[in-house]
């Protein structure tokens, strides 16, 4: 018989389960709390459970929990990454950023990727599976356990394409932002997508108060098809109508992500056309220099082409943020951890 995976559940589901299972609902209500609050890994933690009910969830239940693999922590700026695994064996990896607002987690969606973005890391090996709601959540409540510490913000910009899982991350929201859980702030939470129009165009329908984070890293499907075979799907000129529509519909703005390659999509007609492109768009462009991986040749720009690029975008009216990198020493970008352990194997 297979089982049960109750880490996914909400409540009501949960307490369904257990009702069928010819148990009384309240327990539902306790047991979501010691996995969702108390951040249990094991039945066994779960002290006011009765041992026969315990017995009874190892057998029919899963309780999918994360093992720490490696941990990093640089010494630049306190950065965290960790490399988990999962119970099939596969590792997937999550940050943890340090900043004054609260602790930022970034998590993987995925077991690697499909979209094939030539700069990241991630997709270099395809995608190997989708990562199911209590692993997403699982990168989140093993990083507030070990360091003690309460996570206040969570970003998807980890391994995977968010809604190239959409019914998982949906499921990934609810019990994140769920009161009887950990309780974290829709508005504290962003999905990055690297523009997949009918996923945005359903998640304008969830309603949720999310930000939205677009990869859009050229201001033309021509420079993008190069960086972004998921161009080759969807034009931008239908990507930023979803934005638009996602806007309208949740009141929230979108972080447009630009990731800066030297010689490639940082000259100042680029970002000339970038501003007049983002113009009627309701929201903001996030900067980043490219992190170089090994297995492309792309390069970073450098400081004084960013600051111009950075400079026209302000100049047009654009609200512009430049990404401080974090945990450079410790493979801080998209799946190098992953790939670098893959590799040593
Ligand atoms: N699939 C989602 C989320 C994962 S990537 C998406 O595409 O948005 C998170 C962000 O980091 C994306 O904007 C992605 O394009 C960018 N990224 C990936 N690898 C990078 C690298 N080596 N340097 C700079 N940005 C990178």
């Amino acid at each position: 018989m297979e089982r049960t995976d109750i880490k996914s559940l909400n409540l009501e589901e949960l307490t369904a389960f257990l009702v069928s299972a010819g148990e009384k609902p309240f327990r539902a209500k306790q047991l979501y709390e010691w996995i969702h609050q108390k951040l249990a890994a094991s039945y066994d933690e779960m002290t006011n459970l009765p041992k026969t009910l315990k017995e009874k969830l190892s057998e029919m239940a899963e309780l999918p929990s994360l093992t720490v693999v490696e941990e990093k922590i640089s010494q630049i700026d306190g950065t965290r990454k960790y490399l988990f695994g999962l119970s099939d064996g596969n590792v997937i990896e999550s940050v943890l950023m340090k900043y004054k607002h609260g602790n930022s987690v970034c998590i993987s969606s995925q077991v690697g990727c499909r979209m094939g973005c030539r700069f990241c890391a991630s997709t270099l090996d395809g995608l190997e599976r989708n990562l199911s709601p209590a692993e997403m959540l699982d990168q989140i409540y093993r990083i507030q356990k070990i360091t003690g510490e309460r996570v206040s913000n969570v970003v998807v910009m980890g391994s995977g394409e968010p809604l190239d899982n959409y019914e998982n991350l949906v499921q990934f929201i609810r019990l994140l932002t769920d009161e009887n859980g950990l309780n974290i702030s829709q508005r504290n939470l962003t999905v990055s997508t690297c523009g997949i129009v009918p996923g945005i165009l359903k998640l304008a329908e969830e309603k949720f108060q999310i930000t939205l984070a677009l990869s859009l890293h050229a201001p033309n499907d021509e420079v993008r098809k190069s960086l972004m075979p998921v161009a080759n799907r969807y034009p931008l000129a239908d990507v930023l109508m979803a934005c638009h529509t996602y806007f309208e519909k949740t009141g929230r703005r979108i972080t447009f992500e630009y990731s800066l390659v030297s010689g490639v999509n940082d000259n100042l007609k680029e970002a000339s056309a970038l501003a007049s492109l983002l113009k009627a768009q309701h929201g903001h462009i996030n900067l980043i220099p490219v992190n170089p991986i090994k297995e492309r040749d792309y390069v970073q720009s450098d400081r004084k082409a960013i600051e111009a690029f950075k400079n026209l975008l302000e100049k047009n009216g654009i609200n512009v943020t430049i990404r401080r990198e974090m945990g450079r020493d410790i493979n801080g970008a998209c799946g190098q951890l992953r790939k670098s352990f893959l590799n040593q194997e």
